[in-house]
């Protein structure tokens, strides 16, 4: 009996995004490739994609370029999440230490369409300061990590969404749900209506799995303050789509 010949690439998916379980997905059972896919650990219990995880930091760049050298990568996703600036910047400086090639996958982010009355911010801070201007209860969906951003505002009432509870600090006046996406249309109108929501605040994640809350917010006639991405690092190749990246993958013989 002939042994199974080994995978001719390990591709290290940095993840924590739908893109990220979906990129594995598509790779899973090509005996050409091995997947590992890395997960920061913010999530108490995260859905595990196909192939090896693991969990936690690397230990900055030089840690990160030792785990690539040490086992063997040969190509490294970025499919962290649009707004994870430091680990896409940590992977960037590794492909420059390491030469293993880097690809950023970034699901495109969404744009205003007739009737919605969106306002930019470049930060969550700017936003905390134009927030007040627009409202007085606010949907904060941007996620627990920069919730301390808005901890001074006293005088707005927060529904606050993530997927594990926050930490102090945190605004006084808050009621946390917790929940994970998708989302539905008619649950975001519900909550919408069922706490008198007047401003929604939201980073522009992309993606269909929250994006609802967007169309909720303009039949309501509520406008929406959203946070600008951050962008990916100078000469990163980029990808769109699960497929994209595939097709970038699959050109690399
Ligand atoms: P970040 O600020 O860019 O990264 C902070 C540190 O966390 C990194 O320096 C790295 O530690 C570690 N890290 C981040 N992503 C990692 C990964 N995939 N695997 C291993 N270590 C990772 O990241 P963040 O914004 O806190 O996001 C953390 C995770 O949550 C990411 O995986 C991201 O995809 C996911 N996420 C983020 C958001 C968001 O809005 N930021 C939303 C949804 C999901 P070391 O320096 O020790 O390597």
């Amino acid at each position: 009996m002939s042994a199974e010949p080994e995978p001719r690439r390990h591709v290290l998916v940095l993840g924590g995004t739908t893109e990220a379980r979906r990129l594995a997905e598509a790779l899973a059972g090509d005996p050409a490739y091995r997947v590992t896919n890395s997960l920061a650990g913010r999530v108490a219990a995260p859905v595990l994609p196909p192939g090896e995880t693991r969990i936690g930091g690397f230990g900055g760049i030089a840690g990160l370029a030792a785990w690539i050298t040490a086992h063997g990568v040969t190509h490294v996703v970025d499919a962290t999440h649009p707004f994870a600036e430091r680990m896409s910047f940590h992977a960037s400086e590794a492909q420059a230490l390491t030469g293993v090639p880097l690809l950023a996958l970034r699901r495109p982010g969404w744009t205003p369409e007739p009737g919605d009355d969106w306002t930019f911010a470049d930060s969550l801070a700017e936003a905390a300061g134009l927030l007040p201007a627009l409202g007085g209860r606010a949907f904060l969906t941007t996620g627990r990590m920069g919730l301390h951003t808005f901890a001074h505002l006293a005088d707005t009432w927060f529904l606050v969404r993530s997927v594990d509870p926050p930490q102090a600090p945190v605004p006084p006046r808050l009621e946390v749900l917790l929940a994970r996406g998708p989302f539905t249309l008619d649950g975001e109108r519900e909550l919408l209506a069922r706490h008198r929501i007047d401003v929604l605040v939201t980073k522009d994640s992309g993606g269909s799995a929250t994006a609802p809350k967007l169309t909720a917010a303009r039949e309501a006639g509520i406008p929406v303050l959203v946070v600008r991405r951050p962008a990916v690092p100078p000469g990163v190749a980029q990808a769109r789509s699960v497929r994209a990246a595939v097709d970038w993958l699959r050109a690399q013989d």
